[in-house]
């Protein structure tokens, strides 16, 4: 009765003060045990926690690369977690920098330019009481250099909106998403520690939500999106969700709605340029989420089947499976390409020119489709790029050629007109001149523009031959004449003599090597 009194005075609600977090017990699993080959663990992350070590901390490699090590995947980077405190971790290294207001992190850099590589330093965080942290209501009534000032925060739905306070490794190991990625691993001892069963769960493939799930959707909404996405990276291994984890995913999907939507845009490109594309897709649909999640996402999934998305999505996932970089403008240019060319002919046929044509359906697409992210100046200049590109490929006289390979861009359009041939959108043997004209020297540059000008002068004289109608403006557009499909006989003869034909042939099969490589939107 007294006990109830005090907590009434302290504000303590009865259910908040019974519901005490499950931090799990410690359990270390030594190498015989889980088997992680320790040739596998980058040397750098190595480095990282032999520096904490050595100053007295606490250091593990910890999350998704523990997880992919015991799966026997090979993990794409390496994360750490350490009881030091970010200023802490910055002092002992020369190239470190602490990032992030939501979650203060530190990214310690290692190599330079393009093969520069970062080990995320992550502080071990605080058990998050919903109850005790101070809540945020209505988030107009917090400034954001209020929000700044406070450690924990959430809104009035449960939202973490700030979070930094530091914990001991068992409260942190409670705060991680699910039980596979809350293991932290000792590269100098390999030991693995495991609070939440985490081992038991990867032998079993189990992906299991530590707590409640529907309390931990609440907390981060992106949580529902991890799921997801973990779920179609590991079920080539059989991994599952399990009932409890997958249930409330459905209803939890309006939460996403109060997150921001940069935030959402970051995690819809993870889903689909970390090399599970297509699993991906797969997975949304299988668990009912095939709309809903974030606007441009739904086009994705909604047109996945069409052969042009899907090319675009395997290359994808195939790039990455290479280890090749990929570009978010040049996989989102291809979704949103339907959208382009539909607006693009529909201008043209009420008497537009084409260029301006063009110009304007992009400008709709991304008022349209894009919305907010249209502010991220480079992956919109990018996508424009590669889109007004594509009906300069019909121009293969003069100089413009020698022009069109010199463009920054050359390669992610070249890359993007190849796919449209692939679908059967334009001609093939357009694709194979640009591919051979970018990798000859100018002399046979130069051979290729005058045999097409020569081709084309000698259509002129040939005799008239009445065309049938495209089906639309930009078949037209987009196909020579003389080498659509529809084309009739006469015309392509006309066009194509069979000596340059064959010679293309030929040589496209030396240079069908070539195709692809080094672009597929990379930049
Ligand atoms: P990936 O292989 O895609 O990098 P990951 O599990 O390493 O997967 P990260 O986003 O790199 O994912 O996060 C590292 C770790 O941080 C996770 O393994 C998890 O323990 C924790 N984590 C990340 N995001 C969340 C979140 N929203 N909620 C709880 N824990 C999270
Ligand atoms: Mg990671």
């Amino acid at each position: 009765m007294i006990k109830k009194f005090i907590d009434k005075l302290l504000g303590k609600s009865p259910s908040a003060a019974s519901k005490k977090p499950q931090f799990g017990k410690r359990v270390e699993v030594p190498a015989t045990v889980h088997g992680i080959d320790p040739h596998l663990v980058d040397e750098r992350a190595i480095n990282v926690v032999r520096t904490l070590q050595q100053a007295g901390f606490e250091a593990y490699v910890v999350g998704g690369a523990v997880r992919d090590l015991l799966v026997g995947l090979r993990p794409k980077d390496f994360d750490v977690a350490t009881n030091a405190t970010p200023e802490q971790v910055k002092g002992l290294f020369r190239r470190a920098f602490i990032i992030g207001r939501r979650f203060r992190i530190v990214h310690v850099v290692y190599g330079r330019g393009r093969e520069h590589e970062v080990i995320e330093v992550s502080t071990f965080r605080a058990y998050l009481d919903n109850a005790a942290a101070e809540q945020v209501a209505g988030n107009e009534r917090t400034s954001k250099s209020e929000l700044a000032g406070m450690k924990h925060a959430v809104d009035s739905t449960g939202r973490v909106l700030r979070d930094n306070v530091w914990g001991p490794q068992e409260e942190d190991a409670v705060r991680r998403d699910f039980t596979i990625n809350a293991m932290y691993y000792d590269p100098e001892t390999q030991i693995v520690v495991d609070y939440h069963n985490g081992l038991k769960d990867a032998k079993s493939r189990t992906l299991r939500m530590i707590g409640d799930a529907a309390t931990r959707y609440r907390e981060d909404p992106v949580r529902i999106i991890r799921a997801v996405r973990f779920a179609a990276k590991l079920s080539p291994l059989g991994f599952k969700l399990e009932a409890k984890t997958s249930g409330p995913l459905i209803k939890s999907q309006s939460l996403l709605n109060d997150v921001p939507q940069s935030r959402l845009f970051d995690e819809m490109l993870k889903l689909l340029q970390t090399g599970h594309a297509l699993a991906s897709v797969e997975q949304l649909k299988a668990l009912g989420m095939a709309r809903g999640i974030y606007p441009l996402l739904d086009v994705v999934v909604e047109r996945a089947e069409q052969p042009f998305v899907a090319a675009a999505l395997k290359d994808t996932d195939r790039r990455v499976g290479e280890g090749k970089p990929v570009a978010p403008s040049f996989l989102l240019a291809c979704v949103l390409w339907a959208d382009v060319r539909d607006g693009w002919a529909q201008r043209i046929r009420t008497g537009q020119h084409s260029h301006p044509a063009l110009q304007d359906a992009i400008e709709d697409v991304f008022n349209a489709r894009i919305g907010d992210v249209s502010g991220r100046g480079k992956l919109a200049g990018d996508m424009r790029e590669i889109w007004l590109m594509q009906p300069r490929f019909e121009k293969r006289v003069g100089s413009t050629p020698f022009g069109m390979v010199e463009q920054p861009r050359f390669r992610a359009a070249f890359d993007f007109m190849r796919l449209r041939a692939d679908a059967g959108e334009i001609d093939e043997l357009l694709a194979d001149w640009w591919q051979e004209f970018s990798m000859a020297d100018d002399d046979l540059r130069q051979d290729m523009v005058d045999q097409v000008r020569t081709e084309q002068q000698q259509r002129k004289q040939a005799p008239k031959v009445h065309r049938a109608p495209a089906k639309d403006a930009t078949a037209t557009i987009a196909k020579p004449a003389a080498e659509r499909d529809d084309a009739p006989e006469a015309e392509f003869a006309a066009d194509t003599s069979d000596a340059p034909r064959k010679r293309r042939r030929r040589r496209r099969s030396g240079a069908a090597k070539g195709a692809g490589e080094g672009s597929g939107g990379a930049e």
